[in-house]
């Protein structure tokens, strides 16, 4: 790891000064990540201002073709596949959380089939920031090909946290970039772009190939006051512009909101001002651990109003540590405390931060709102701040949380009662300016609901570009861009993988019906022993039950039900059924027939039956 990791802080200053030459110098493992192209050339990245290659490549009609692996009518699992003439690239590769009738998934990942099929083709994998819909699916993909990935300083950073989980840090060629490199495969080249957003280190791509530019925004926001890491480059979109741009795949999550968004800045007052206010109060804070900058925020006025600093929550350490490892954090000394030790201060003088924002059950909030939280007992004497909106669809865990904290005597500061959160996205203003400096011919919006794509789309319409020229895809679908026209291709396959502990892609929609069905009405299970010869019933039948009914209140109906079970295998037996999954079906049809007749009510019925 040490290795990687040097290799990746050289990455930069070599890229700057050497641009394409960095392989000769290194070692043949350093190097892994840049393999020889068919031209004898190398793979490799330079400066903007590199002049090691011809930059703008001559525009021809053979067409760059986009698939859509993910991210399109839903918020999470973002990946993108660029094709032009034999060669193919990624952007992105996330996850997505299951929703509730996804029974026992733990998450939800893009189908790589369409990847696996094209593996010699793929050059690699650029990732435009550290976020779980991004890079979430990162390391089962590199389980399936081990393509070179490239990404800037804190989202390598995170990646490798992830991959070392998967014991995949080794195999890994991960290659660091910083804004204004290019990446160079041997028919496109790719430009990273600064944008702000709620987690530092988020770029654009400006993607070059025979058939033009085409710029994916990836997630972003319009900060003139950020944190840290500077303004959004909105000069070079404007300058790719004036070049001339192809298409603009832009980031549609706020299409549905007027005007900007806020600079994260504003939370920072926000916090000075309640922090104020919490006057003798102990003050938990909870956030996205991602959200570096509100966490720099939380801690730069816990600090000058002299109060010590407390992590909890596994994600939220991790992330603290990468950070303040790569200088994206920077934490005055002596504000940090071991979190074993918050009872060693007074109430007065602590800030926790902790995780569980989105209400989720094991987060560390969660745990301390239903008392079962190690470390922090909630009282009355706390005052809790939740920083963060909750994403569509845990409005309901996060108003548990809150009602439980209420019931503990704790204040509570949540959703829009103060400025306690902004938004990383882009709002309509923003999404139109961006249109505007880019002067796209055609747009296609992504990263949204169908209610956000379409709306994105009209705000494109509204600034004049042509209805034909802008693409609502979905999953699966391709875009074949040319300089003068834009085609629908053969769909490819984008399907969801579910992810349920070791299990990649082995529960499917037949295991999640059973799932369902059991949750819903129980099982009850017949077994019976037959004549492998003669069909003639030996042993049994025997039923148990679960999730059904509670048998011992129920023996009448269980003996019942067993009554019918005989009386199926003896008709089976006496119309000379030999055929066991016949036998096995008409069981079945027999005893949920008189089951529902019975209760109204439709377990999962499932014969055993041995034949002896
Ligand atoms: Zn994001
Ligand atoms: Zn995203």
């Amino acid at each position: 790891m040490a290795k990687k990791n040097n290799e990746n802080n050289n990455n930069k200053k070599q890229n700057a000064q050497q641009p394409n030459n960095r392989s000769q110098s290194k070692d043949k493992s350093k190097s892994k990540g840049f393999q020889y192209n068919k031209k004898g050339g190398k793979q490799g990245f330079r400066s903007r201002n590199g002049s090691a290659k011809k930059y703008r490549k001559s525009v021809d009609e053979t067409p760059v073709k986009i698939a859509f692996l993910g991210g399109l009518n839903e918020v999470g699992k973002n990946m993108t596949l660029y094709e032009y003439k034999d060669e193919m690239f990624l952007v992105d590769c996330g996850l997505a959380f299951p929703d509730p009738e996804m029974l026992g998934v733990d998450l939800v990942i893009p189908d790589f089939s369409y990847v696996e099929k094209n593996a010699d083709k793929i050059k690699g994998i650029i990732i435009t920031h550290g976020h779980e819909d991004h890079i979430g699916g990162l390391a089962y993909l590199l389980k399936t090909v081990n393509i070179p990935v490239y990404g800037t300083k804190l989202t390598i950073g995170l990646i490798q946290g992830k991959l070392k989980e998967h014991g995949l840090l080794s195999s890994a060629k991960l290659n660091e970039v910083a804004p204004g490199d290019v990446v160079e495969f041997d028919e496109f080249s790719v430009e990273m772009i600064h944008v702000n957003h709620s987690i530092p280190d988020a770029i654009a791509l400006a993607i070059k190939c025979g058939a033009g530019t085409v710029i994916q925004t990836g997630d972003f926001k319009v900060d003139s006051t950020p944190i840290d890491g500077g303004m959004i480059d909105l000069s070079r979109f404007a300058q790719l512009g004036n070049e001339g741009v192809l298409a603009l795949l832009s980031d549609s999550t706020n299409a549905e909101r007027p005007g900007y968004t806020e600079s994260e800045r504003k939370v920072g007052e926000s916090f000075d001002v309640l922090f104020r206010k919490a006057g003798k109060s102990r003050i938990i804070v909870a956030t996205f651990a991602s959200n570096i900058h509100r966490v720099q925020q939380i801690i730069n006025v816990a600090a000058s109003l002299g109060r010590k600093v407390a992590i909890m929550g596994r994600s939220l350490e991790n992330v603290v540590d990468i950070s303040s490892r790569l200088g994206y954090l920077s934490i005055p000394d002596n504000v940090l405390i071991n979190a074993d030790l918050i009872n060693k201060y007074p109430a007065d003088s602590l800030v926790i931060i902790t995780t569980g924002s989105q209400g989720e059950p094991m987060s560390a909030l969660s745990r301390m709102a239903f008392s079962d939280h190690r470390k922090v007992e909630i009282c009355p004497n706390d005052y809790v701040i939740i920083s963060a909106t909750p994403i569509p669809g845990n409005e309901k865990t996060v108003g548990k949380v809150v009602n439980e904290l209420l019931k503990l005597g704790a204040q509570v500061i949540y959703e829009k009662m103060y400025d306690v959160h902004v938004s990383g996205h882009a709002c309509q203003e923003e999404l139109k300016l961006i249109m505007g400096l880019v002067k796209p011919k055609y747009f296609i919006p992504v990263h949204g609901e169908q209610k956000h794509l379409r709306k994105h789309a009209m705000l494109a319409e509204g600034m004049g570009i042509p209805v034909d020229n802008i693409f609502i895809a979905d999953n699966g679908y391709v875009a074949e861009l040319t300089n003068s026209s834009l085609k629908s291709g053969a769909p490819v396959p984008a399907g969801k993988v579910f992810v349920d502990g070791y299990g990649v892609g082995d529960v499917g929609s037949v295991v999640l019906r059973d799932r369902k069905h059991l949750g819903q009405d129980g099982i009850i299970v017949v077994t019976a022993s037959i004549d492998y010869e003669t069909g003639q019933l030996i042993a049994g039948p025997e039923v148990v039950s679960r999730g059904f009914v509670y048998v011992k209140e129920a023996e009448e109906l269980i003996e019942k039900a067993r009554k019918v079970a005989e009386k199926s295998l003896e008709n089976s037996y006496y119309s000379n059924i030999s055929d066991i999954n016949a036998i096995k079906g008409k069981l079945r049809d027999a005893v949920s027939h008189f089951v529902y007749e019975q209760t109204k009510r439709s377990p999962m019925v499932l014969p055993i039956i041995m034949e002896v």
